[in-house]
């Protein structure tokens, strides 16, 4: 039997970052996966790649180049009429992307000697696992390993009133495959998922309605800028229905027939597609896990410790399998520290700073705690804010949707939560996380010098805006 001193199961931005550190560190390490493409054909990279952050960003970008050139393009003194999307060659395009980076994968773990076993692992008792392939005509083996560390991820979670068929109703990985535009098209949940193929598809011409069975837009978020991204993506053209329950559907080869409920009672909405997006579930269904003393909480997580340790020894965790948000650079940052540990040096997450990004247009980002916590934890803070419709740079773009929010503690400024809507949010985020890593305080971005004009300054002057001092508004 072979022994590697480090197995990883599965190949998404957990498991494939983690077998790259621990090789690189100098252990002998096989990465398994199972993942079949399209073509049939073994790939790298997980729901990140395939089918979720790379794909979706690909999509978002495409759309949105397209929705400028209808509906801005103009005011830049672009005439552009006509402009037709085709979405064969967009959705080819995202496909190409999406092939380059799994088989860049590949090239990685070749040049980082990391064996790449295709196949699914099954977990047995002492640091076995049984690896069936996935390419039909090979007999399943047997490896063991010093270490293992499980990154099998998530799935999407399922709704029993709306069975995915992949036909007439789908979910994420269908909806980032339509091979036309659908002309109603039914999303259920308004969560980060949702709300980003809603906006693809809703710039391509759909006419989407989203069902959010909680009454609030974007629970999670800070409560101003929810409320303000809730505004912009209605005027955008996405009906969203708040405190709507689905309750059952019904679908012939035409069209879906969602029933709701909301406070004014029994609702119907006919869809061409629908789109079901209401969370990711952990996915250890090959795994076997329970059967070799994998403990698992009551939601189906693999239960660890904060240092990604489950209940077996020598046995970690990591990524969308365990407790924490479903983030790729939260499994990738984990798979690192994982690494490390095994390989007896120190692996730190700080769980605080990860930064969360919804990519809609305008984006949301957001780092730290909302203002809604820091109340109920009845800590005392300020708060600096600034719009981007008084900054130069947005204004030259035509992009002065939304503002920049800082939030510090009262007493000593240290920075406690940076929330953003607006263009390019997800990048000026990281500045936002840079400074809290440092533990820094709004003052020392406002003694940071930004360049003029850029949408940065605008974090410069919610940091000035906290000590009443900014100097553009
Ligand atoms: P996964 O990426 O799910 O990878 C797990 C892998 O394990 C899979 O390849 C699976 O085949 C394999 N596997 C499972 N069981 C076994 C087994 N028994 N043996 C061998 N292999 C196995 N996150 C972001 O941070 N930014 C985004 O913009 C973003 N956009 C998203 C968009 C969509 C549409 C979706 C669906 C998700 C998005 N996410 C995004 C979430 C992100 O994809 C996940 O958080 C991330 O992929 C989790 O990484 P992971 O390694 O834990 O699991
Ligand atoms: P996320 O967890 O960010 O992927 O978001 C999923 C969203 O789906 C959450 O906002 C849930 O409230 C929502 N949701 C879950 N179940 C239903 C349902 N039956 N009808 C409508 N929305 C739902």
């Amino acid at each position: 039997m072979k022994n590697y001193d480090v197995a990883v199961i599965g190949g998404g931005p957990g498991g494939y970052v983690a077998a790259i550190r621990a090789a690189q560190l100098g252990l002998s390490t096989a990465c398994i996966e199972g993942w079949l493409n399209d073509d049939g054909k073994p790939a790298l990279g997980g729901t990140c790649l395939n089918v979720g952050c790379i794909p979706s960003k690909a999509l978002l970008d495409s759309s949105h180049h397209f929705s400028f050139i209808k509906h801005e393009a103009a005011d830049h003194g672009i005439n552009a009429p006509g402009a037709t999307a085709d979405i064969h060659r967009m959705i080819a395009r995202k496909s190409r992307i999406v092939q380059m980076f799994t088989q860049g994968i590949a090239g990685l773990f070749r040049k980082n000697k990391v064996e790449w076993l295709q196949g699914y692992g099954r977990m047995l008792a002492d640091r076995q696992i049984e690896v069936t392939p996935t390419v039909e005509g090979s007999e399943p083996s047997t490896i063991s390993a010093g270490h293992i560390i499980i990154a099998t991820g998530s799935v999407p979670a399922r709704l029993p009133p709306a069975p995915v068929d992949n036909e007439m109703i789908v979910d994420s990985t269908g909806a980032l495959a339509f091979t036309d535009v659908p002309r109603r098209l039914g999303i259920i949940g308004a969560g980060v998922i949702g709300l980003e193929l809603g906006s693809v598809w809703s710039r391509l011409g759909s006419k989407v309605v989203v069902l959010e069975a909680l009454d609030d837009f974007l629970a999670p978020v800070d409560r101003q800028i929810a409320a303000e991204a809730e505004k912009i993506l209605r005027k955008q053209g996405l009906d969203i229905r708040l405190g709507a329950k689905v309750t059952g559907t019904a679908s012939n080869n035409r069209e879906v027939t969602v029933n709701f409920e909301t406070a004014e009672g029994k609702q119907q909405l006919v869809v061409d597609k629908l789109v079901v997006a209401v969370g990711r579930h952990p996915n250890t269904a090959r795994l076997d896990g329970e059967k070799a003393g994998l403990k698992m909480d009551e939601r189906g997580f693999i239960e660890v410790d904060e240092q990604c340790r489950t209940n077996l020894p020598g046995v970690f965790a990591v990524g969308d399998v365990v407790r924490g948000p479903m983030l790729a650079h939260k499994a990738s940052e984990e798979g690192v520290a994982v690494a490390e540990r095994i390989a007896g040096r120190a692996g730190h997450v700080n769980y605080a700073t990860i930064p969360w990004v919804v990519y809609t247009w305008p984006e949301i980002a957001w780092a730290g705690k909302t203002e809604q916590e820091l109340k109920a934890e009845a800590r005392e803070y300020r708060v600096g804010m600034f719009p981007f419709a008084a900054s130069g740079r947005a204004r030259a773009m035509g992009e002065t949707g939304g503002l920049v929010k800082m939030i510090s503690d009262a007493e000593t400024d240290r920075i406690l939560g940076v929330h953003i809507l607006g263009p390019n949010a997800s990048e000026l985020v990281a500045e936002a996380v840079l400074a809290m890593e440092f533990e820094g305080s709004a003052e020392d971005i406002a003694l940071t010098i930004h360049a003029h004009p850029t949408l940065a300054e605008a974090m410069h002057e919610a940091a000035l805006a906290v000590d009443k001092r900014a100097l553009h508004i």
